[in-house]
Formats: structure tokens, C-alpha cells, sequence
């Protein structure tokens, strides 16, 4: 029932251009695209490789294809302009951007430098329906779903600002702006187009996809059996303070979640994250910790804790260094694996959706 309820949102809030994005289609479509021309076969390999491999920015620069190929293309297709409004740089390396879309919407996407690689932050809906309290994404509520390729242009238009360096895009987090299993059909297609060996290559292992907990797409995801990473947004050790924290918890309750969580588990044999956002005097307690250690003993997980900052809109504070470390030293004394997430971009309003919700702001007045 509640699928069905999913997909009609996934319907209503669909996208669709005047003419297709070319990066929505799979080698696959463009194969049957191309011999519905009359080309021969190779030529939708040829086409692939100048938008992946290549990664060219308009169809004249196919310099391989002939002429006329190249003017059907323009008449049937369009690339994803992803217009840059703001790109701010950070001492640590991070590129935040705020982009543009065809249909004048504004979307984040951030590129974060590590000494193991470069790794992309995608966002996958214009704004965000779910809630949770501490996150600027979701104050507009959500507009709609990006297409497959409005995701993919993200990380194209990131690898293309590496290509100089000669770096490439290394890793993918579907942590931005959005709930990607409510927008899950377009999210796995982006995923089956960055993964694809023709194209960027990007290996499943090197993804990670966060979600809030949309159970229903949760436990459709384990059955895809993929070995992409699942990162479960927690912030609560129980049902009562996650609703309160996280609206979505009172359609998908946290005993649900942690159903869901044990089934990818033992379904894909792979490692759950679960991401907590620490919020001074309200999740941050030594007796979260406690019962965040209880709920999750025996399970093949890892906690990563996250220093929310100051929240305006909500008089949220950042929980004292002290008790970040004291928090993670209780999850590990239960055998709890967990980290404490380095800060990146901290000077440039990292936290996501805070440069949209400025832009919107600033065309408000
Ligand atoms: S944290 Fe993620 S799911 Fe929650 S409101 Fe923000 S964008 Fe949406």
C-alpha cells in the first residue's frame, strides 16, 4: 500500500522537459534510439563515450558522428544545464555550488577533496518533504524529483572540474538535498549510469546512498542486491525522540526501520552506517548513547556522529567537544563501532540546503 503511495508521489512530482535530458538515457535506450534512426549499432557506444568518457558539453563536439546524426540528436535531445549561481571554495578543498536548473529551481551539489580521493555530493529533489528539524533542505518543502540526469549532470560537471588535475571522481554520496527512496526509480538509474563500466566507471562499492528510513524502498533496495553502501539517517535511539527530531518516523516507525536495517543486512551480507546528528542537550545525553549502544548491539553496523551546528530556525546548538568524545567513547565501550565525522567546508555554510535557502530568500525580497 504504502509503495503504491510512493510511486503516485514519484509520479505527481516527476519532471519532464520539453525534450529529454539526454543524460536520462541508459546505453540501452540510446541503442534502440539510435537503430530507430536507422544508424548502425556502434554508433550509441560512440555517443555514450563522448558524454562519459569524453564528457563534452554539446553535440557538434561528437566530432565522429556525422552531421546528420549530430542534428537529429540536437532535434530529439537536450544536456542538463546545470547553470552555476554560486560556487564557494573552502580552505580544506570542498566546492559547494548552488546550480540552476532548466526550469529555474536551484539545487546544491559539493565536491569534498580527501587524500583517498575526490567524492561528490548529489542531491536528488528540489527541496525535501521529510522534515527532519535540523536541516535547512526541507523548509520550502519539496518542489520535485530531479530526472536520472539532472543527478548525473552533478557528477559529470564535478568530474569535469577535476579533469584538469587529472583527478577523477572516486566516490559518490546521495547525501544532498532530498530523500532519494522517495524519488528511488530516478535515483537507480543514476546509479546504474554511474556504475556502468562504459561510462564513469565508478564502482558500487564507492557509493553510498542515505535515507531517512522509507522502509518499503528499503527493503526494495536490499533485493536489488547491489553493493552499494546503505547509510540510514538515525539521530534518535528511540521511537518517541526520533518522531520528534524526524517527522518521517510517525509513517515508518524506528522498530520498522531497524527491521528493514537487519533485513539489507542479511540480505546483501554488508555493513549498515547509521548517521547521528548530535543536537546540544537533546540527542546528545550520555543515556542516548547508552540506549543507541543497546538498540544496535549485535548488528553489523558503524555510527557516524555528526556536530550539528547552530540551527536558527529551530535554537539548536552544537553539543560541546567534551561530550562528542564522551558519546562515541559509550558506543565504543558497547563494542559499537563508530567515528566522529570531520568537519569539511565548515567555512563556507556546508550544512545542506543552507546556500539554496539563502538564494531563496534573496529572490523572496
Ligand atoms: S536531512 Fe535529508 S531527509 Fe531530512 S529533511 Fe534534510 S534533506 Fe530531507
Amino acid at each position: 500500500m504504502e509503495n503504491q503511495t510512493i510511486k503516485g508521489l514519484e509520479n505527481k512530482l516527476n519532471y519532464k522537459p520539453d525534450k529529454p535530458f539526454i543524460y536520462d538515457y541508459s546505453l540501452e535506450q540510446l541503442q534502440e534510439w539510435t537503430k530507430e534512426q536507422g544508424e548502425p549499432g556502434f554508433r550509441a557506444g560512440q555517443i555514450f563515450d563522448w558524454l562519459y568518457v569524453k564528457r563534452v558539453g554539446s553535440f557538434d563536439e561528437m566530432t565522429n558522428l556525422p552531421k546528420p546524426l549530430r542534428d537529429k540528436l540536437a532535434d530529439a535531445f537536450v544536456f542538463v544545464t546545470l547553470t552555476e549561481i554560486t560556487k564557494l571554495q573552502s580552505k580544506d578543498g570542498t566546492v559547494k555550488f548552488l546550480f540552476g536548473l532548466h526550469d529555474n529551481h536551484a539545487i546544491e551539489t559539493v565536491i569534498m577533496r580527501h587524500n583517498y580521493g575526490n567524492s561528490v555530493c548529489v542531491t536528488t529533489q528540489v527541496g525535501c518533504r521529510i522534515g527532519c528539524t535540523f536541516c535547512a533542505s526541507t523548509l520550502g518543502g519539496l518542489k520535485r524529483n530531479l530526472t536520472s540526469g539532472e543527478i548525473v549532470a552533478q557528477v559529470v560537471q564535478a568530474q569535469r572540474l577535476l579533469d584538469p588535475e587529472g583527478e577523477r571522481v572516486s566516490s559518490i554520496v546521495i547525501m544532498g538535498s532530498g530523500e532519494p527512496f522517495e524519488n528511488y526509480e530516478n535515483t537507480m538509474a543514476f546509479l546504474r549510469l554511474m556504475t556502468h563500466p562504459k561510462g564513469l566507471n565508478i564502482g558500487q562499492r564507492h557509493i553510498t546512498v542515505s535515507t531517512s528510513g522509507i522502509v518499503p524502498n528499503m527493503l526494495k533496495f536490499a533485493d536489488e542486491n547491489t553493493q552499494i553502501n546503505l547509510a540510514i539517517s538515525i539521530h534518535a535511539p528511540n521511537d518517541d525522540l526520533r518522531s520528534k527530531l524526524m517527522p518521517v518516523n510517525r509513517r515508518f516507525p524506528f522498530v520498522e526501520v531497524m527491521d528493514a536495517c537487519r533485513y539489507y543486512i542479511e540480505k546483501t551480507g554488508r555493513r549498515i552506517t547509521f548517521e547521528y546528528a548530535l543536537i546540544g542537550g537533546v540527542n546528545d545525553r550520555p543515556e542516548h548513547a547508552e540506549e543507541l549502544a543497546d538498540v544496535l548491539q549485535g548488528m553489523l553496523c558503524h555510527v557516524n556522529l555528526i556536530p550539528v551546528n547552530y540551527v536558527p530556525e529551530r535554537d539548536y546548538v552544537r553539543t560541546p567537544r567534551d561530550d562528542i568524545f564522551e558519546f562515541h567513547r559509550i558506543l565504543e565501550r558497547k563494542k559499537i563501532n563508530a567515528t566522529i565525522r570531520r568537519e569539511q567546508g565548515h567555512d563556507i555554510a556546508a550544512a545542506c540546503g543552507q546556500l539554496r535557502a539563502k538564494h531563496m530568500e534573496a529572490q523572496a525580497r
